[in-house]
């Protein structure tokens, strides 16, 4: 598309070509501006970081240009992920049900290929994602489905790009179709949300979770934190609250954020060992 029909569709004055700039480092997609913005104000956040190069800017076109999305099954899940990685590099989760598809987190690069192959798994009735990391291009998504995004309203301040799409929640839960639903768990961020989704993992149950609840690098175990890459550790209370939160809902299994980082079976216990061994931390 052109920067000058851009400018008529964002409904930008004669002449001004705005641009929706996505920040390189955390690849959140910004409101229309006519020149990048001066900061991005989710990695000036101390839970992440500015490039050690500066502050840098890019355009879902370029992005288009050197990245592709591959779809792939992952633990019984269809995940969506960008190649090579961009930003954070964490991967979307269609979650396929009888009365409509739930896109879990978001990723920013979205394009007609990867449109196509969504339709053809049934398209995406809505999006939901679990914190402002991986917000991204969520209103490019919403558009491409026509489908509303379900964001946790305690992180609303944290939304670069408002827009009619994105339906705010309140509360400790939100039922959706199918027996899924949102649970706020916090931590990580106020409005930090998992998904429960009770038809995952062969019918046992199974938790998408971004990072808020983080799956370590030995997958029998998760781990909690304020900021992963500042090492910001959260309190024993804060950790409490959100193992209580996701206590009442079955599940054997955890999708974490990123490819294949998932706890694939016994995962309410590897939740509970985990929630116990950080809080006896420094391990003596
Ligand atoms: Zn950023
Ligand atoms: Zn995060």
């Amino acid at each position: 598309m052109s920067h000058w029909i851009a400018s008529l569709i964002h409904g930008s004055h004669w002449g001004e070509v705005t641009n929706c700039y996505v920040c390189a480092a955390c690849g959140v997609q910004c409101a229309p501006s006519a020149e990048p913005p001066a900061r991005c104000v989710i990695c000036e956040d101390e839970r992440q970081y500015v490039g050690w190069s500066g502050q840098r800017w890019t355009l879902l076109d370029d992005l288009r240009m050197e990245h592709r999305n591959q779809l792939r099954d992952d633990c019984g899940i269809t995940g969506i992920g960008t190649e090579p990685s961009f930003a954070i590099g964490q991967r979307a989760l269609l979650v396929r049900a009888p009365h409509g598809n739930l896109l879990w987190d978001c990723i920013t690069l979205i394009d007609d290929e990867t449109i196509e192959a969504v339709r053809k798994l049934g398209g995406v009735r809505a999006i939901a994602i679990s914190h402002p990391h991986y917000y991204s291009s969520m209103v490019e998504w919403s558009r491409a489905f026509d489908a509303p995004v379900l964001l946790h309203s305690a992180d609303q301040r944290w939304v670069m790009r408002p827009d009619a799409c994105i339906e705010f929640w309140g509360g400790e839960t939100k039922s959706l179709w199918d027996g899924m639903t949102l649970i706020r768990g916090g931590g990580h961020f106020e409005g930090g949300t998992v998904l429960h989704w009770p038809a995952g993992a062969e019918g046992r149950g199974a938790l998408l979770s971004g990072d808020i609840i983080q799956v370590a690098q030995d997958r029998r175990w998760v781990s909690f934190m304020y900021s992963f890459p500042n090492y910001i550790p959260l309190s024993a209370a804060e950790v409490d609250r959100v193992v209580a939160a996701v206590q009442p809902f079955e599940f054997d299994r955890i999708y974490g954020a990123w490819w294949d980082r998932n706890v694939a079976s016994d995962a309410k216990n590897a939740l509970h060992r985990s929630a116990r061994r950080y809080k006896r931390a420094p391990v003596s």
